[in-house]
This record gives C-alpha cells, structure tokens and sequence, in this order.
C-alpha cells in the first residue's frame, strides 16, 4: 500500500500543476488549493480530486502537505497566515514538504519551528522547469532529517527522478540558488554570444547547432534559444520568478560578506528587464536586452 494515499498539494502553478497530475498519475487522490481555482478545475480524475477552500481546509482531509508556491512570503502565509495550515486542525502527525524556491533562512526558520513542535519538514525545490514537472522528470534538491527524506521519496519519486539529498534542513534550497544563479549567468553568456555572433552577420541557429557541441554548451543555449529563435517568450520560468532567485544569491552572499561579481551584475541586468516590462515573460526574454542594444534580433 502507498504511504500517502491522500496527499495536499498548495500551488498549482506551471510547476504544481504537472506534479499534480503525475501525483494523479500514481493513484494519489489530491487535496488540491490554490487561489486560482480554475487551475483544479482543468486537472483530469476529478473524482480523485478534492478542492481545499484554503490551506488549512487541506488539514481537514490529509496531514502530508506540498507547498508549490512563488516566494518565501507565500509559504509563510500558507503556514503561518489567516486561515494557514498552522490555523488548521494539525495533528502530530503533520508533515510539510515544500519544494517552492526559497530562501534557505527562512526554510531553516520554518524547520525549526516545525521541528519544535514535534512535526515533519522536508524542503525539495525543483529544476527541470515546466516541462520535467509535465513529464514527472524534476530533479530534486531534499534538505531535512535523513528519515523525513526517506517518508517523502514516494512522494518525490512520483513527480521527480533525480532526488538528491543534499544535507539538513535548508540544504536543498542553498543548492537551489546556486543552480539559479549559474542558469541566470548562463542566459547572460548566452545572449551576448549570439547577439554578437548574429550581429557580425552568421545565422544565430548555426552558432546555435555549434555550441550545442561545443565547450559553451548549456541548458540556457539547448533548452532556451530554440524559443528565442521562434520569437517565443511566453513562459514557461518568468524573469520575474528568476529575478527572485538572483536576489536570493545577492542575499546569501550579502549575509556572509562574499563577494560574488557577476551574480550582482545579473541581478541588475535582470531588474532591467523587469523595468522594461519583461516580468512575466519567459527568462529568456532577457536576450531583448542585448537586441534593443544592437540593433538587430536573433530570430530563425
Ligand atoms: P506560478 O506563479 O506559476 O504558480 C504559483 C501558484 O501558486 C499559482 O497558481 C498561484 O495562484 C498559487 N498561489 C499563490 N499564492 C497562493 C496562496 N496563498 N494559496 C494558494 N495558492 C497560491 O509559479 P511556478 O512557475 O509554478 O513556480 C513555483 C515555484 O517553483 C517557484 O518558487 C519557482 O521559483 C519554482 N520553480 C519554477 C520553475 C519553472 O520553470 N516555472 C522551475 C523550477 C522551480
């Protein structure tokens, strides 16, 4: 039998929405909330659907709870706000999973609370972006005690395949940031490359098809610029959400007096964007920057 044969999920974002299906997929039945009910509504197997009015709603059905929210302050609300899960009938038994992105502080502060209290928490942020979390592909970054990492693999293994356990509590999220931090300085690299190579007059999907094999090769440059090339820059990981995580590292490395040059540049270079409007497009709608500067667009 399933360890979790009712598990919540809060957050059916472009990432909670594809674990909630392959949590589906497993035979869960879901204890689904969000704000944007339309999103439980598209989820196929509504009978094994159950819609939570809010996230302490959720503690009426299940005590195993996934969190798949944008920032630290949603998972605070979520826990700890009007109507929170901590507002909830919460028994002993209560284990929080949260694989939004975060900030490790706060997650270590969420920990510490939680484990006061006698309760479970496991933080597991995600990369593999909405497509790893359609196909049930996400890797996994687990923070938390060696035996609540093991309580909530069924769970992970059913939306994930890579799950690393990477150390205590906030572990996950500090591997998560170092990760976001290289994408973004990747999407950065990537962008001036092809902005330079297309403006000096070669086909941008030549330079592409030769760096895919060559030592400039990432996921920015395979997964990204075959949309660029299409004009496409609906998201997918919105420069807001990445801008986000970039602040993350800059407050991380602020806090222990690291200097980190080019992560700092990039936070700048992607609040521009922001400013310009590019918030809740894709992330590698930053390459606009470099097309506005140029002059030219590195399009098919
Ligand atoms: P999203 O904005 O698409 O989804 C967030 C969902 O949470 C929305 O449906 C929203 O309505 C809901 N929500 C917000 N506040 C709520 C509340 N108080 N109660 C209930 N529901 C609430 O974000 P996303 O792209 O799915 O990202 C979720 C997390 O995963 C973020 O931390 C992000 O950084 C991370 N992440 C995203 C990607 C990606 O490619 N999109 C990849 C890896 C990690």
């Amino acid at each position: 039998m399933r360890k979790y044969e009712k598990v919540g999920l809060i957050g059916l974002g472009v990432m909670g929405y594809g674990m909630a299906l392959n949590l589906l997929k497993a035979g869960y039945t879901l204890v689904a909330c969000d704000v944007n009910t339309e999103r439980i509504k598209m989820l196929p197997n509504q009978d094994r659907v159950i819609v939570a009015k809010n996230a302490a709603d959720v503690l009426n059905y299940t005590s195993t709870v996934i969190t798949m929210l944008p920032n630290s302050p949603h998972v605070l609300s979520v826990l700890e706000g009007e109507n929170g899960l901590l507002s909830g009938s919460v028994g002993q038994d209560f284990f929080l999973i949260d694989m939004s992105s975060i900030s490790p502080d706060i997650t270590r502060e969420i920990g510490a609370k939680l484990y006061a209290k006698g309760y479970k928490f496991v933080d597991g942020p995600v990369s593999g972006g909405q497509s790893g979390a359609m196909n049930g592909t996400l890797t996994i970054m687990a923070g938390g005690k060696e035996e609540d990492v093991q309580d909530a693999m069924p769970l992970f293994e059913a939306v994930g395949k890579n799950i690393i356990h990477c150390g205590e509590c906030g572990a996950g999220q500090v591997v998560k940031v170092a990760n976001q931090l290289m994408s973004a300085i990747n999407l950065i690299s990537m962008s001036e490359a092809f902005t330079l190579g297309t403006k000096a007059g070669v086909k941008p999907e030549i330079i592409m098809n030769v760096i895919k094999g060559g030592s400039g090769r990432c996921w920015a440059v395979e997964d990204r610029m075959p949309h660029i090339l299409e004009g496409d820059f609906e998201p997918g990981f919105t420069i807001d959400l990445h801008t986000k995580d970039v602040k993350l590292a800059v407050d991380m490395a602020k806090n222990m007096n690291l200097p980190l040059y080019a992560t700092n540049l990039v936070a700048e270079l992607f609040k521009t964007a922001q400013v310009k409007g590019y918030g809740k497009k894709d992330n590698c709608a930053i390459i606009k920057l470099y097309e506005e500067l140029s002059g030219i667009t590195v399009r098919k």
